[in-house]
């Protein structure tokens, strides 16, 4: 089995479009949406039996009013800034971290830790395995659930498994790295877009995993395309390809129509794409 994994430096840069469209054209029978903070791929694939599970993310700390003694050990030590003294001393469960410390320096055994549901863990079985999850707003660890959901895909499965990453280049989008043979990088030529991409490729390099970078809507800044594309050039890094803008995207997706089963540019572009990664996987 071999696990492809679509990442953007931000959001918003036409991962999900592109990861969707591969599930399409590789009749993928295994994927997984890991973008657990605003997970959207089951808009276009729920269907079949859904088993739900709950996810606890790390254990947070709260204060038994009975036992404290109120010496204040507990705010000085906490480098989250989560201990309030406000009319006695409270923990705000969404700073805190989890880490353990305020527990070993009270004196008088007033703290103690409780998990509570941060999320769910999903699985759809149809003719395919989907996995997914969903994190609760204000809940943290998001890495940890994007571990979760990839412990759910099936190792013995020999069709192309896709995976759309996480946004950004923060924990989530390490812990989604983690296994896969290949990463593809959706870029747009912005600013930020590109900047973003580097930083991921620098990541990338690290965790010495197979790369190669799209472009999508390139057409709205020619000059950056060429800029990001001559840097690719310089750091050897794939380049498979780019996508031009349009507006009409967002219609045939809200149709329900898959880009590349349409007659748009897009779809056709992304369809170019696929067949170079698949080359170079
Ligand atoms: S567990 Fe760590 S982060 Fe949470 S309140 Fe205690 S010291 Fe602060
Ligand atoms: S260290 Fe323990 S006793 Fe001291 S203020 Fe914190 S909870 Fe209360």
């Amino acid at each position: 089995m071999k696990q492809l994994l679509v990442l953007s430096g931000k959001g918003g840069t036409g991962k999900t479009t592109i990861a969707s469209s591969f599930i399409k054209l590789a009749n993928s029978k295994q994927f997984a949406d890991c973008d657990v903070e605003a997970p959207n791929l089951h808009l276009m694939y729920k269907k079949g039996e859904m088993n739900s599970k709950s996810y606890f993310g790390l254990a947070k700390a709260i204060i038994n009013q009975e036992l404290c003694i109120e010496c204040g050990l507990c705010k000085d030590h906490c480098r989250f800034n989560a201990i309030s003294d406000q009319n006695g001393y409270h923990i705000n469960p969404y700073k805190c971290e989890g880490c353990g410390v305020c527990g070993l320096v009270c004196p008088a055994g007033a703290i103690q830790y409780e998990k509570k549901v941060d999320g769910s863990i999903d699985l759809y079985q149809n003719n395919y395995r989907f996995s997914t999850g969903s994190l609760k707003m204000g809940s943290g660890n998001s890495g940890l659930l994007v571990t979760e959901v990839k412990k759910q895909l099936n190792n013995h499965e020999d069709n192309l498994t896709i995976i759309d990453g996480p946004p950004g280049i923060g924990c989530p989008v390490i812990a989604s790295m983690s296994g896969v043979d290949f990463i593809l990088v959706v870029t747009e030529p912005s600013m930020s877009g590109f900047s973003d991409m580097k930083r991921m490729i620098e990541t990338i390099k690290k965790m010495r995993i197979k790369m190669a970078v799209c472009i999508n809507k390139y057409d709205i800044n020619r000059n950056l395309s060429k800029k990001i594309k001559q840097y690719l050039f310089e750091e050897r890094i794939s380049y498979v390809g780019e996508l031009p803008y349009d507006d009409k995207v967002n219609d045939l997706i809200n149709q329900g129509i898959s880009l590349v089963e349409s007659n748009n540019p897009v779809g056709k572009g992304i369809i170019k794409i696929y067949d170079k990664v698949k080359i170079l996987l």
